[in-house]
């Protein structure tokens, strides 16, 4: 039987309504949701990324602020902004838009970013904060697959218990995707290019997550029947089409959900962002 489909189109759609409903409440009690994004210089991806933020900002009821910097901004002035928007008591979240200039280096900015507004949950003492189960920004991708497997398939899929495959182990996907199914009691295997005999690993899974960047490299030799399988790859075909690392055709014979590219995991990161922002919101109204 052909597997389900987990629309993360749809999913995201709703979790961006339900901000939208809660923002329109703040904002009748004065309180108005603020989001600074700084791009710097003029990489078209990431333009698109940044223009797709702020829509979703106006959409939801917050409000953006912009910064758009030339490629030559130096490190200095980029933190100097960073410093400033800190300091503001009216911004609740700041986003640099990722990856900076070579002359930028990413781990300063990152750090420089007070934890309380880090929406991206990049900083270390996010990441600290998911590692010992504390209360803290969680980086919005890998917290965008826990909603599609909590809400897709009409909430039947049980994380619980779960043996979970993740491929993958970089800093802002596979690693918090790993702490985040453990945190729901998952059983989690991480693997990675070192990894040995990865079709069998994979095998193991009920809920397999590729999350590698090398387009339909996961088949179904790497899928147990049945199993629930979420592709966060975002790549190119040689028809310059966007696909994930999952052999969508293949695998969706096999599985019992899978979630397509486009129009799965993707939509779910700016959900995310957003959801982000409306908790930092309300971090701020309590301090
Ligand atoms: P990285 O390149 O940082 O990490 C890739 C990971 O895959 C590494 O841990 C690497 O292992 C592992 N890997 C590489 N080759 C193999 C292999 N042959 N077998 C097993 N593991 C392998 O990528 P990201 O985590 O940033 O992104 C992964 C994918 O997700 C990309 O396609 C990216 O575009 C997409 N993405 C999508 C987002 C969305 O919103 N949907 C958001 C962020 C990313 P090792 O550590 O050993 O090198």
């Amino acid at each position: 039987m052909a597997a389900q489909i987990i629309d993360g189109k749809l999913i995201s759609s709703q979790i961006k309504d339900e901000l939208k409903e809660k923002t329109a409440l703040l904002k009748e009690k004065g309180i108005e949701v603020t989001l600074a994004v700084i791009l710097v210089g003029d990489d078209p991806a990431s333009e698109v990324y940044v223009r797709n933020k702020k829509k979703a900002c106006e959409y939801i009821g917050f409000r953006s602020l912009s910064y758009e910097l030339p490629a030559e901004t130096t490190q200095e002035e980029l933190l100097k902004l960073i410093d400033e928007l800190n300091d503001r008591k009216d911004v609740d979240g700041i986003l640099v838009q990722m990856p900076l200039p070579a002359h930028i280096d990413e781990k300063t900015v990152i750090n420089a970013i007070s934890p309380s507004k880090d929406v991206d949950g990049f900083h270390p003492m996010n990441v600290g904060a998911l590692c010992i189960g504390e209360k803290g920004f969680v980086s919005c991708t890998p917290a965008g697959v826990i909603q599609l497997l909590k809400r897709g398939c009409g909430g039947k899929i049980d994380i619980a218990g779960k043996e979970c495959v993740i491929v993958g182990r970089s800093n802002i996907v596979g690693k918090p995707m790993s702490l985040l199914m453990l945190r729901e009691n998952a059983t989690v295997t991480v693997a990675h290019s070192r990894t040995k005999n990865l079709e069998e690993v994979c095998k193991r899974a009920d809920i397999l997550v590729a999350a590698v960047g090398k387009a339909g490299m996961i088949t179904k030799n790497h899928v147990k029947e049945g199993a629930v399988v979420i592709d966060v790859g975002i790549n190119r075909n040689e028809d310059g089409k966007l696909c994930g690392d999952v052999k969508f055709d293949e695998v969706s014979e096999i599985a019992s959900a899978i979630t397509p590219v486009p129009g799965g995991v993707g939509p779910m990161t700016i959900a995310m962002l957003m959801n982000n922002c409306y908790e930092a919101a309300l971090m701020h109204m309590e301090s």
